[in-house]
């Protein structure tokens, strides 16, 4: 990981739905404009672990630090407002509301007057030069690599210090993920730090400056992307735990 402060420290997190655990064990950092990608096969915990940061779900072992404050009892709002922003899965824009619409109420949360968010939406057309062209149209006509840009936009209204992304790349063309993981990259420029949990491994090595690969709820490998062995984060990828916590490799 790097020398910089880290913006998160996440240390033995836990959390579950109800009595069910399903995240038992899960450790690392996020420093700002650096992307940390959690890597895992599918139902490994890696969306639970998202909302467990942003406070979505309650957590239940471990604890999470956001700029040197313990948060694990911060609400939602209170994370928000301290600077984390979520885009989560499948969850992109509202269809029928214009792009430029869809970025407003993404700046709702900072409670300022709409003539203020202008700013922001003119850095956000800078950014993701297609939403410009696309300002007044419904979002609903666009394709799913440009919602998903705005869904990214939308979030980056909030102006986030910490942006976590689940799966941005989720049923779009292979060419389409090359567009948006270029754009998840670029913002690391803007100071911001970023975790991104991802199915499409090459794709995000290819932005990542940190890995971590979940399996079974707990991190079975971490760190530098540029140091990864990648037979290594193979066998840690398709590792399956046992109840004991060894690992049994299953390639
Ligand atoms: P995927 O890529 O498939 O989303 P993931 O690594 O993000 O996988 P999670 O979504 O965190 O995994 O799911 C971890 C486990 O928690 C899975 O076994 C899943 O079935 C379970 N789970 C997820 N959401 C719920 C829920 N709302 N209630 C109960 N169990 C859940």
């Amino acid at each position: 990981m790097s020398a910089a402060k880290p913006l998160l420290k996440v240390d033995g997190l836990a959390a579950g739905y109800g009595d069910l655990r399903v995240v038992w064990d899960v450790s690392f950092e996020v420093s700002p404009g650096r992307l940390t990608v959690l890597l895992g096969r599918n139902g490994a915990g890696k969306t639970t672990t998202l909302r467990a940061i942003s406070g979505l779900n309650k957590l239940t072992g471990g604890r999470i630090e956001f700029d040197g404050e313990q948060i694990d009892k911060a609400t939602v709002a209170e994370r928000v407002r301290m600077g984390m922003s979520y885009v989560q899965e499948g969850k992109r824009v509202l269809h029928a509301q214009t792009v430029e619409e869809n970025l407003l109420l993404g700046g709702r949360v900072r409670n300022v007057r709409r003539s203020a968010l202008h700013e922001d939406i003119d850095r956000i057309y800078g950014l993701f030069p297609i939403l410009k062209a696309k300002r007044s149209l419904p979002a609903g006509s666009m394709s799913g690599g440009q919602q998903q840009m705005l869904a990214i936009g939308s979030a980056l209204m909030a102006r986030p210090r910490l942006l976590l992304l689940d799966e941005p790349s989720g049923g779009l063309a292979p060419v389409v993920v090359k567009e948006v993981m270029q754009r998840v990259a670029e913002l690391k420029e803007t100071g911001i730090g970023i975790i991104l949990v991802e199915q499409a491994v090459e794709a995000s090595l290819a932005i990542a400056d940190d890995v971590v690969v979940v399996d079974m709820g707990r991190n079975v490998l971490a760190g530098p992307a540029g140091e990864m062995d990648l037979e290594e984060l193979k066998r840690a990828y398709f590792g399956t735990r046992t109840p004991d916590g060894g690992t049994v490799v299953s390639s």
